[in-house]
């Protein structure tokens, strides 16, 4: 397998590229191994070179050994010009879905020729070490469910879950929460991104709770959907519903298929039931160094699955006034279908009073 450096030159060389400027700190560190927040990489055809400022020259030069670490001072651009200059660079590539306007005609003045690539379809596959990072990262997630169904009884807040969660997945290794939390709780679970709030759990809430672990960098993405007390009917009769899709989403991931089908194995037992509506996002994301990247498994996603992409799969009802079910692993895509990294049961949990 060819390593990521030499895939990075596969499409410089594709790209007619002398080199490429890598600003993006999810793509520096995928390319160098450097984890410092401040810095850019410089690849030519033969050259691996790493920019940054005094305070990361250490770490710099231990977390990228395959790179030669070079000071700035107060502004990487003149040595930036520099490098390029003596390296002899004319067409450079840089990400253009990163820069702002700002820094790209700063740009136009370090690099003779600028050239906008898009580099992060170089991370859309994992390799074993990525997997196992964000197995690591689930598995944080997971044994935080665990733990917080034990934690929650009418009368906490919703903020209170999400502290809970939250502590419990740094205390056991996490370097930080994936994203905002999201508890939303009674007519509040019809918010599909209602963020923890101080809402009072009562009994008879539906309580959605999505989460996810940064591990190494890498992310996790967990949804789960509890009910206090016993379900009603038409609670139960939702929360089967949006499972019987969740199971079809993952059902249907495996190589070769594009976003778009995935996602509408899923829609259609949502929309055959009568809740089409009601179900407005995408059935999921490719997630990794980023909580959000490709593939998206959406309406009008052509992207086709390969074996190491990692996705969610989410789908949701979420009914006005009412509340709402969302129900969601991280799953990897292996040569012979889905391989589900969240181990959670999606069994009803119906918590004892
Ligand atoms: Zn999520
Ligand atoms: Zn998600």
């Amino acid at each position: 397998m060819m390593s990521r450096l030499e895939r990075l030159r596969a499409l410089m060389h594709q790209q007619q590229l002398d080199g490429v400027i890598i600003s993006k700190p999810e793509n520096r560190v995928y390319f160098s191994g450097f984890t410092g927040s401040s810095g850019v990489l410089l690849v030519s055809g033969a050259e691996n070179r790493l920019i940054t400022d005094f305070r990361y020259l250490e770490q710099a030069e231990a977390e990228a050994p395959e790179f030669i670490v070079i000071r700035h001072g107060s502004d990487q651009n003149p040595t930036l010009k520099m490098e390029i200059d003596i390296m002899g660079l004319k067409r450079v590539g840089f990400e253009g879905d990163f820069y702002t306007w700002d820094a790209y005609r700063r740009l136009t003045e370090v690099a003779a020729e600028p050239v906008a690539v898009h580099l992060d379809e170089l991370r859309i596959a994992k390799d074993a070490q990525e997997i196992a990072l964000v197995r690591q990262a689930v598995l944080l997630a997971d044994k935080a469910f665990t733990h917080v169904l034990s934690y929650i009884k009418p009368g906490v807040r919703e903020n209170d879950i999400a502290l809970e969660l939250e502590f419990h997945m740094r205390k056991n290794g996490a370097e930080k929460i994936a994203f905002d939390i999201i508890v939303a709780s009674g007519k509040r679970s019809a918010l599909p991104h209602g963020r923890a709030s101080a809402k009072i759990i009562e009994v008879g809430d539906m309580i959605t709770m999505d989460f996810g672990a940064v591990y190494q960098g890498y992310h996790s993405d967990i949804t789960r959907t509890v009910i206090v007390g016993r379900a009603s009917a038409k609670q139960r009769e939702v929360y089967n519903l949006v499972l019987t899709a969740q199971l079809a989403g993952v059902a249907a991931v495996a190589p070769g298929i594009t976003g778009r089908e995935v996602d509408a194995a899923a829609r259609e037992i949502i929309t055959a039931a009568g809740y089409g509506e009601y179900f407005g996002h995408g059935l999921g994301h490719g997630v990794g160094l980023v909580i959000h990247e490709q593939p998206r498994l959406a309406p009008g996603s052509e992207i086709i699955l390969s074996p190491g992409m990692v996705v969610t799969v989410e789908p949701g009802v979420y009914l006005p006034d009412w509340g709402g079910v969302r129900i969601e692993d991280t799953v990897v895509v292996a040569a012979a279908g889905a391989e589900v990294l969240t181990a959670s049961s999606k069994e009803l949990f119906e918590l004892d009073l």
